[in-house]
C-alpha cells in the first residue's frame, strides 16, 4: 500500500507530496498544526482538535482551508487510505503561497497538508520506570498558546534534552517557574497529595492532553490548582509527570539529574495514566 499525504485537495503519494517553495509556512513559519491520535482506526479527541485548531487560525487570522465538516471527512478518508490502526495524523494549516512579503497576501488560499503516521504503542520500560527530565530557559515568544509551525525553541529545547540523556526537557520562564515541556505539559503532585499544573495562559499551549486528565481529576476528586511551580518545587514533590497526545502520561522521575522522591513513578501518575488510557480509547 502506498503511504499517501493530502496536499492542496490531492492525496499524493508521501514521497512526492510538496508544497510550493513560497508557501509561507516555509518561508516565515506562518501556519499552525495539529496532531491527532488515531486509535483502533479512529480519530480520538477529534472535536478539542479540531477546536484548538479554530482557536490558532482565528489568533493568527489565518483562513479555514476548507469547512470544519469537509476537514473532518479529509482525515477520515487520508486515515482509512493508509490503514492506520493506531498512530497520529499530523495536520498543517499555512497562510497559503504568495510572493515573500511580510505583510499578509491579499489573496492567498490558505495551504492544508496533512499526513499520517504509524506508532507502535509506547514502550512499557518508560511508563514502568518513567522518565528524566532537564531544566532549559525558555527562550520562546509570549504567545505559546497558539500552536504555530515556528518550533525552533523546542526543537532546540529537545535536541538538548536528547544530549543531556533526557526524554524533555521543561522550559522556565524569567521567575523561575516552569511553564512546560518542548511538546509536552508538565505536572506535579504535592506532599499533600494536590495536583499541580499552570493555568493555561500565554505561556503554555493548552494541551487537549492536559484537558483530560484534568477532567479526571475533577471527576475522580482529586485535589488540583492550576498555578505555576518552580524547579525547585518540583524537585522535593511527591511525584512529577509530563502529558501530550503522543506520550499520553509518563512519570518523571528524574528532574537535573536528582530523583523525584524515590525516583520511581508514583501511584497518582499510575491511576491517572490508567484513566487516561479509558478515556482515550473511549473516545476514538
Ligand atoms: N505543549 C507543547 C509545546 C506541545 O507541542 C504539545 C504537543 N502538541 C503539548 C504541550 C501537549 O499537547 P497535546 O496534549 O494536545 O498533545
Amino acid at each position: 500500500m502506498t503511504r499517501l499525504a493530502y496536499v492542496n485537495g490531492r492525496y499524493l503519494p508521501h514521497a512526492r507530496a510538496m508544497v510550493h517553495v513560497e508557501d509561507r509556512g516555509y518561508q516565515f513559519a506562518d501556519g499552525v498544526y495539529e496532531v491527532m491520535p488515531v486509535h483502533r482506526g479512529g480519530l480520538a479527541e477529534e472535536g478539542p482538535h479540531l477546536d484548538r485548531l479554530d482557536y490558532s487560525l482565528g489568533q493568527l487570522r489565518i483562513a479555514w482551508p476548507v469547512a470544519r465538516p469537509v476537514l473532518a471527512l479529509i482525515l477520515r478518508e487520508l486515515v482509512q487510505k493508509n490503514g492506520v490502526e493506531n498512530g497520529l495524523v499530523y495536520l498543517q494549516v499555512t497562510r497559503g503561497v504568495a510572493p515573500r512579503d511580510h505583510r499578509f497576501p491579499v489573496a492567498a488560499a490558505s495551504s492544508l497538508v496533512i499526513t499520517t503516521k504509524r506508532l507502535k504503542p509506547l514502550s512499557p520500560a518508560l511508563i514502568a520506570d518513567g522518565v528524566p527530565v532537564v531544566t532549559i530557559p525558555d527562550i520562546r515568544w509570549r504567545r505559546c498558546d497558539i500552536k504555530t509551525v515556528s518550533l525552533l525553541p523546542n526543537v532546540l529545547g529537545k535536541q538538548h534534552a536528547v544530549e543531556a540523556g533526557a526524554y524533555e526537557a521543561w522550559q522556565v520562564d524569567g521567575e523561575g517557574m516552569v511553564t512546560e515541556g518542548t511538546s509536552t505539559n508538565a505536572w506535579i503532585v504535592t506532599a499533600e497529595d494536590t495536583v499541580i499544573t499552570r493555568a493555561a495562559d500565554h505561556a503554555i499551549l493548552n494541551g487537549v492532553t492536559r484537558a483530560a486528565i484534568l477532567d479526571i481529576i475533577q471527576r475522580e476528586g482529586y485535589r488540583l490548582v492550576e498555578r505555576p511551580f518552580a524547579v525547585a518545587e518540583a524537585r522535593t514533590a511527591r511525584e512529577a509527570f509530563l502529558t501530550s497526545t503522543t506520550a499520553d502520561l509518563l512519570p518523571v522521575v528524574r528532574i537535573d539529574g536528582a530523583p523525584v522522591a524515590d525516583g520511581k513513578p508514583g501511584p497518582l501518575s499510575r491511576k491517572l495514566r490508567e484513566a487516561y488510557f479509558h478515556h482515550a480509547a473511549a473516545a476514538a
